[in-house]
């Protein structure tokens, strides 16, 4: 499901929501005039007297005396329709609409922003439509673990794994901490060192904020954006396309990894180009090293948009080596 279908079905989940909610006020209030035929009524005498309040307003611009005495008819009326109530086995409050959420009633708004019940719900939604859904539970900032990073060096590198990963981590925080601002992050290194987790991490962060995330690993978008391209009305998903320019956040986890055309790849390009000019974040990962990068992708590619990418090297050990392995071994050391 794209986010646009998703959006629409959360505002047709509402609709049914004020729906069930007239329909089960109008249950309620016949069962009361059944029992307590006066409060019917009181009902109608004060419509008639909002009318003549009204009309009074209208014709003589609100002669004070008569506004008064009506005003002061309608409280009496209501206050006796209260005391009914109170006095009753409903309850004074049983003919209050019982909306799921009474600050914005059911509507998802109050006035034209969004109610917290309605980005709420959004989130739950935009989980299904990030292609995380599920995943998420297990690979997030609290599960990440520094502790899978070894403290010694290796030769080619002047930190340890762990104080590099250190101050990825911190990278990453920023990123989410200033997030709308266009930021976007390249992880790259070899495999196995935690660069789709950490892409995990953030997607989760940032769907906890209520912004739109789509994830793909490179080779299924370049399928997408292929079967898009060459067969429009059965390209499985035209949102999905939508999509890659329109979320808020877009992740392409282990680019180079696909098999492309030069139009294909050029395609996928503009969209990203697409992106930067319009401030929405990228996230790509890859295993491929910067001179790979340069020869796996014509150098116009590479310098338009390494400019705009805070690159991050992961380094280590095989992190998936070391979790199947290595933990109990850890633990018993103290590391
Ligand atoms: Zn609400």
């Amino acid at each position: 499901m794209g986010y646009k279908t998703a959006f629409a079905e959360v505002m047709r989940e509402y609709e049914r929501d004020r729906d069930r909610a007239r329909a089960d006020l109008e249950n309620k209030r016949q069962e009361v005039y059944k029992n307590f035929p006066r409060i019917l009524t009181i009902e109608n005498q004060l419509k008639s007297i909002s009318i003549k309040l009204a009309r009074s307003i209208l014709i003589n611009g609100g002669d004070i005396k008569a506004l008064d005495r009506l005003r002061r008819e309608s409280e009496a009326l209501m206050a006796e329709k209260k005391q009914i109530l109170a006095d009753s086995r409903f309850g004074v409050d049983f003919l209050d609409a019982a909306y799921r959420c009474p600050v914005c009633r059911d509507t998802g708004f109050v006035g034209s922003t969004r109610c917290m019940c309605l980005k709420q719900r959004l989130i739950q939604k935009y989980y299904d439509c990030s292609n995380l859904s599920g995943v998420l539970e297990q690979e997030n900032f609290s599960t990440f673990d520094l502790r899978c990073y070894s403290v010694n060096t290796t030769d080619s590198e002047e930190m340890t794994p762990r104080a590099r990963m250190k101050g990825i981590l911190k990278v990453c925080r920023e990123f989410v901490d200033r997030f709308g601002n266009g930021d976007n992050l390249l992880f790259y290194g070899k495999p196995g060192l935690g660069k789709t987790f950490m892409c995990n991490c953030l997607a989760k962060e940032i769907l906890d904020k209520g912004a739109t995330v789509l994830y793909s690993t490179a080779p299924r978008l370049f399928k997408a954006v292929e079967a898009f391209r060459f067969n429009r009305q059965e390209a499985g998903d035209p949102e999905t396309i939508e999509a890659l320019t329109e979320v808020d956040l877009l992740i392409i986890d282990d680019l180079g990894a696909e098999i492309s055309t030069l139009v294909t790849a050029s395609e996928l390009f503009n969209i990203l180009n697409a992106r930067l000019l319009e401030n929405r974040s990228i996230i790509i990962s890859t295993n491929l090293s910067p001179a790979d990068f340069q020869n796996q992708y014509s150098e116009r590619i590479v310098s338009r948009f390494s400019g705009h990418f805070k690159m991050l090297k992961f380094i280590g050990d095989d992190i998936r080596i070391k979790k199947k392995y290595g933990e109990k071994r850890a633990a018993g050391l103290g590391r």
